[in-house]
Protein backbone atom coordinates (compact mmCIF):
# COMPACT_ATOMS: atom_id res chain seq x y z
CA UNK A 1 0.00 0.00 0.00
CA UNK A 2 1.67 3.32 -1.33
CA UNK A 3 1.99 5.92 1.42
CA UNK A 4 1.44 10.02 1.22
CA UNK A 5 4.67 12.21 0.30
CA UNK A 6 4.97 15.74 0.96
CA UNK A 7 8.34 17.22 -0.68
CA UNK A 8 8.95 21.42 0.46
CA UNK A 9 10.74 22.85 -3.22
CA UNK A 10 12.73 25.71 -1.14
CA UNK A 11 13.87 26.77 -5.13
CA UNK A 12 16.40 29.78 -5.09
CA UNK A 13 15.39 31.01 -1.48
CA UNK A 14 17.30 30.84 1.46
CA UNK A 15 20.31 31.57 3.56
CA UNK A 16 22.64 29.55 5.85
CA UNK A 17 20.46 31.20 8.94
CA UNK A 18 17.29 30.81 7.49
CA UNK A 19 18.01 27.41 6.48
CA UNK A 20 18.21 26.37 10.31
CA UNK A 21 15.50 28.62 11.58
CA UNK A 22 13.56 25.73 9.20
CA UNK A 23 14.73 22.73 9.70
CA UNK A 24 14.83 23.25 13.40
CA UNK A 25 11.03 24.59 13.27
CA UNK A 26 10.15 21.48 10.91
CA UNK A 27 12.08 18.78 13.61
CA UNK A 28 10.23 20.11 16.29
CA UNK A 29 6.64 19.86 15.07
CA UNK A 30 7.33 16.39 13.11
CA UNK A 31 5.20 14.43 15.93
CA UNK A 32 1.97 15.63 14.21
CA UNK A 33 2.88 14.01 11.17
CA UNK A 34 1.40 10.50 10.83
CA UNK A 35 4.30 7.89 10.04
CA UNK A 36 2.55 7.26 6.58
CA UNK A 37 3.48 10.61 5.32
CA UNK A 38 7.14 10.93 4.25
CA UNK A 39 8.69 14.54 4.86
CA UNK A 40 11.27 15.53 2.06
CA UNK A 41 13.43 19.06 1.93
CA UNK A 42 15.13 20.19 -1.46
CA UNK A 43 17.47 22.80 -0.67
CA UNK A 44 19.29 25.05 -3.56
CA UNK A 45 22.28 22.22 -4.11
CA UNK A 46 24.85 24.44 -2.37
CA UNK A 47 22.89 24.13 1.05
CA UNK A 48 22.49 20.42 0.91
CA UNK A 49 25.45 19.28 2.73
CA UNK A 50 24.74 21.51 5.41
CA UNK A 51 20.76 20.49 5.58
CA UNK A 52 22.05 16.82 5.28
CA UNK A 53 23.92 18.06 8.46
CA UNK A 54 21.10 19.65 10.29
CA UNK A 55 18.66 16.78 9.94
CA UNK A 56 20.66 14.37 11.09
CA UNK A 57 19.45 11.61 13.41
CA UNK A 58 15.31 13.05 12.36
CA UNK A 59 12.91 11.79 9.81
CA UNK A 60 13.34 14.45 7.47
CA UNK A 61 14.83 13.46 4.20
CA UNK A 62 16.61 15.21 1.53
CA UNK A 63 16.37 15.98 -2.33
CA UNK A 64 17.96 17.83 -4.60
CA UNK A 65 16.18 20.23 -7.35
CA UNK A 66 17.52 18.95 -10.59
CA UNK A 67 20.37 16.55 -11.46
CA UNK A 68 22.79 16.59 -14.84
CA UNK A 69 21.94 13.98 -17.30
CA UNK A 70 25.96 13.25 -17.12
CA UNK A 71 27.21 11.36 -14.71
CA UNK A 72 30.90 13.72 -14.77
CA UNK A 73 32.72 15.75 -17.27
CA UNK A 74 32.65 19.24 -18.62
CA UNK A 75 29.09 20.36 -17.35
CA UNK A 76 29.58 23.65 -16.24
CA UNK A 77 27.22 24.71 -13.26
CA UNK A 78 25.57 20.99 -12.84
CA UNK A 79 25.17 18.89 -10.33
CA UNK A 80 25.67 14.61 -10.83
CA UNK A 81 23.55 12.71 -9.18
CA UNK A 82 26.59 10.70 -7.83
CA UNK A 83 27.35 14.10 -5.83
CA UNK A 84 23.96 14.55 -4.54
CA UNK A 85 24.10 10.82 -3.30
CA UNK A 86 27.06 11.34 -1.66
CA UNK A 87 25.14 14.12 0.58
CA UNK A 88 22.61 11.94 1.48
CA UNK A 89 19.72 12.57 -1.01
CA UNK A 90 17.31 10.00 -1.21
CA UNK A 91 14.76 12.23 -4.08
CA UNK A 92 15.40 14.47 -6.94
CA UNK A 93 13.22 16.62 -8.55
CA UNK A 94 13.45 16.67 -12.32
CA UNK A 95 11.50 17.99 -14.89
CA UNK A 96 10.01 20.71 -12.85
CA UNK A 97 8.14 23.40 -14.78
CA UNK A 98 10.84 26.54 -14.37
CA UNK A 99 13.36 23.99 -15.80
CA UNK A 100 11.05 23.25 -18.69
CA UNK A 101 9.95 27.02 -19.11
CA UNK A 102 12.71 29.47 -18.36
CA UNK A 103 15.97 26.77 -18.86
CA UNK A 104 14.24 24.86 -22.03
CA UNK A 105 14.85 21.72 -20.40
CA UNK A 106 13.01 19.26 -23.21
CA UNK A 107 10.66 15.98 -22.58
CA UNK A 108 13.92 13.96 -23.79
CA UNK A 109 15.79 16.02 -21.71
CA UNK A 110 13.99 15.31 -18.16
CA UNK A 111 13.91 11.87 -18.95
CA UNK A 112 17.77 11.56 -19.08
CA UNK A 113 17.84 13.89 -16.06
CA UNK A 114 15.08 10.83 -14.40
CA UNK A 115 17.54 8.60 -15.79
CA UNK A 116 20.91 9.90 -14.52
CA UNK A 117 19.49 9.94 -11.25
CA UNK A 118 17.78 6.71 -10.96
CA UNK A 119 21.94 5.21 -11.77
CA UNK A 120 22.95 7.13 -9.11
CA UNK A 121 20.22 5.38 -6.80
CA UNK A 122 18.26 8.41 -6.01
CA UNK A 123 14.29 8.69 -6.67
CA UNK A 124 13.41 11.13 -9.04
CA UNK A 125 9.99 13.33 -8.93
CA UNK A 126 9.29 13.80 -12.25
CA UNK A 127 7.40 16.96 -12.48
CA UNK A 128 4.77 17.23 -15.64
CA UNK A 129 1.65 19.87 -16.11
CA UNK A 130 0.32 21.73 -18.59
CA UNK A 131 0.71 25.52 -19.12
CA UNK A 132 -2.85 27.68 -18.69
CA UNK A 133 -3.43 27.76 -22.99
CA UNK A 134 -2.77 23.82 -22.89
CA UNK A 135 -5.54 23.30 -20.20
CA UNK A 136 -7.64 26.02 -22.14
CA UNK A 137 -7.53 23.94 -25.51
CA UNK A 138 -8.51 21.02 -23.97
CA UNK A 139 -4.51 19.23 -24.10
CA UNK A 140 -3.73 18.68 -20.69
CA UNK A 141 -4.05 15.14 -21.07
CA UNK A 142 -1.91 15.06 -24.36
CA UNK A 143 1.00 17.18 -22.98
CA UNK A 144 1.14 14.75 -19.93
CA UNK A 145 1.25 11.84 -21.82
CA UNK A 146 4.08 13.17 -23.99
CA UNK A 147 6.13 13.89 -20.66
CA UNK A 148 5.10 10.37 -19.35
CA UNK A 149 5.97 9.25 -22.63
CA UNK A 150 9.42 10.44 -23.00
CA UNK A 151 10.36 8.76 -19.90
CA UNK A 152 8.37 5.95 -20.55
CA UNK A 153 10.72 5.26 -23.65
CA UNK A 154 14.15 5.91 -22.69
CA UNK A 155 13.69 3.77 -19.13
CA UNK A 156 10.44 1.85 -19.24
CA UNK A 157 7.67 1.31 -17.08
CA UNK A 158 9.89 -0.82 -14.51
CA UNK A 159 12.19 2.40 -13.91
CA UNK A 160 8.53 3.86 -12.33
CA UNK A 161 8.78 1.11 -9.41
CA UNK A 162 11.02 3.33 -7.99
CA UNK A 163 10.32 7.06 -8.57
CA UNK A 164 7.29 9.59 -7.49
CA UNK A 165 5.37 11.77 -10.02
CA UNK A 166 4.14 15.28 -9.52
CA UNK A 167 1.43 16.44 -11.25
CA UNK A 168 1.57 20.02 -11.23
CA UNK A 169 -0.01 22.46 -13.68
CA UNK A 170 2.18 25.26 -14.25
CA UNK A 171 -1.05 27.63 -14.21
CA UNK A 172 -1.38 26.70 -10.50
CA UNK A 173 2.14 26.97 -9.71
CA UNK A 174 3.26 30.30 -7.18
CA UNK A 175 0.14 31.67 -8.42
CA UNK A 176 -2.17 31.57 -5.45
CA UNK A 177 -4.33 29.67 -7.80
CA UNK A 178 -4.97 25.96 -6.82
CA UNK A 179 -6.33 23.25 -9.18
CA UNK A 180 -9.79 22.20 -7.61
CA UNK A 181 -9.28 19.11 -5.86
CA UNK A 182 -11.20 17.50 -8.72
CA UNK A 183 -9.24 19.34 -11.25
CA UNK A 184 -6.53 17.65 -9.88
CA UNK A 185 -8.04 14.06 -8.88
CA UNK A 186 -8.85 13.74 -12.45
CA UNK A 187 -5.41 14.61 -14.05
CA UNK A 188 -4.00 11.91 -11.19
CA UNK A 189 -6.48 9.18 -12.55
CA UNK A 190 -5.00 9.99 -16.10
CA UNK A 191 -1.38 9.44 -15.06
CA UNK A 192 -2.43 6.06 -12.76
CA UNK A 193 -4.53 4.55 -15.75
CA UNK A 194 -2.16 5.53 -18.11
CA UNK A 195 0.88 3.57 -16.14
CA UNK A 196 -2.06 0.57 -15.20
CA UNK A 197 -2.27 0.20 -18.74
CA UNK A 198 1.17 -1.23 -18.67
CA UNK A 199 1.49 -2.40 -15.22
CA UNK A 200 -1.35 -2.54 -12.69
CA UNK A 201 1.34 -3.48 -9.93
CA UNK A 202 3.11 -0.01 -10.76
CA UNK A 203 0.69 2.17 -11.08
CA UNK A 204 -1.30 1.59 -7.95
CA UNK A 205 1.86 1.81 -5.74
CA UNK A 206 3.76 4.63 -7.17
CA UNK A 207 3.10 7.40 -4.78
CA UNK A 208 1.29 10.88 -7.55
CA UNK A 209 2.08 14.00 -5.62
CA UNK A 210 0.05 17.54 -6.12
CA UNK A 211 1.68 20.55 -6.79
CA UNK A 212 0.64 24.29 -7.37
CA UNK A 213 0.21 26.67 -4.46
CA UNK A 214 -0.57 24.22 -2.11
CA UNK A 215 -0.95 25.58 1.68
CA UNK A 216 -1.96 24.58 5.29
CA UNK A 217 -5.79 25.46 4.54
CA UNK A 218 -6.20 23.34 1.36
CA UNK A 219 -4.06 20.54 1.94
CA UNK A 220 -6.52 18.62 3.40
CA UNK A 221 -9.18 18.43 1.11
CA UNK A 222 -6.57 17.71 -1.94
CA UNK A 223 -4.50 14.95 -0.29
CA UNK A 224 -8.38 13.53 0.76
CA UNK A 225 -9.14 12.65 -3.43
CA UNK A 226 -8.64 9.16 -3.99
CA UNK A 227 -5.48 8.92 -6.76
CA UNK A 228 -3.38 12.24 -4.77
CA UNK A 229 -0.41 11.06 -2.31
CA UNK A 230 0.75 14.33 -0.90
CA UNK A 231 2.56 17.31 -2.54
CA UNK A 232 5.55 18.68 -4.01
CA UNK A 233 5.82 22.10 -2.11
CA UNK A 234 7.16 25.71 -3.14
CA UNK A 235 6.24 29.04 -1.40
CA UNK A 236 4.41 26.90 1.66
CA UNK A 237 7.36 24.80 2.23
CA UNK A 238 9.61 27.83 3.37
CA UNK A 239 7.45 28.24 6.96
CA UNK A 240 7.48 25.39 9.52
CA UNK A 241 4.59 25.99 10.95
CA UNK A 242 2.88 26.09 7.63
CA UNK A 243 4.83 23.03 5.99
CA UNK A 244 3.74 21.23 9.14
CA UNK A 245 0.45 21.53 8.74
CA UNK A 246 0.20 20.48 4.83
CA UNK A 247 2.53 17.45 6.23
CA UNK A 248 0.35 16.65 8.94
CA UNK A 249 -3.15 16.62 6.15
CA UNK A 250 -0.84 13.41 4.90
CA UNK A 251 -2.55 10.66 7.08
C1 LIG B 1 6.55 24.14 -6.92
O1 LIG B 1 7.47 24.91 -7.07
O2 LIG B 1 6.74 22.94 -7.21
C2 LIG B 1 5.27 24.63 -6.42
C3 LIG B 1 4.25 23.82 -6.40
O3 LIG B 1 5.25 25.92 -5.98
P1 LIG B 1 4.04 26.64 -5.15
O4 LIG B 1 3.63 25.68 -4.08
O5 LIG B 1 4.65 27.89 -4.61
O6 LIG B 1 2.94 26.89 -6.12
Amino acid sequence: MRGMLVAGNWKMNASLQSIETLINGIKQGLESVSENCGVVVCPPSIYISKVNELTQGSRILLGAQNVCEEDKGAFTGEVAGTMIKEFNCTYAIVGHSERRNIYRETDELVAKRFAAARRAGIIPILCVGELLEEREAGNTEDIVGKQLDAVLALEGIDAFADAVIAYEPVWAIGTGKTATPDQAQEVHAFIRSKLAGISKDIANNIILQYGGSVNGANAEELFAMEDIDGGLIGGAALKAEEFLKICAAGK
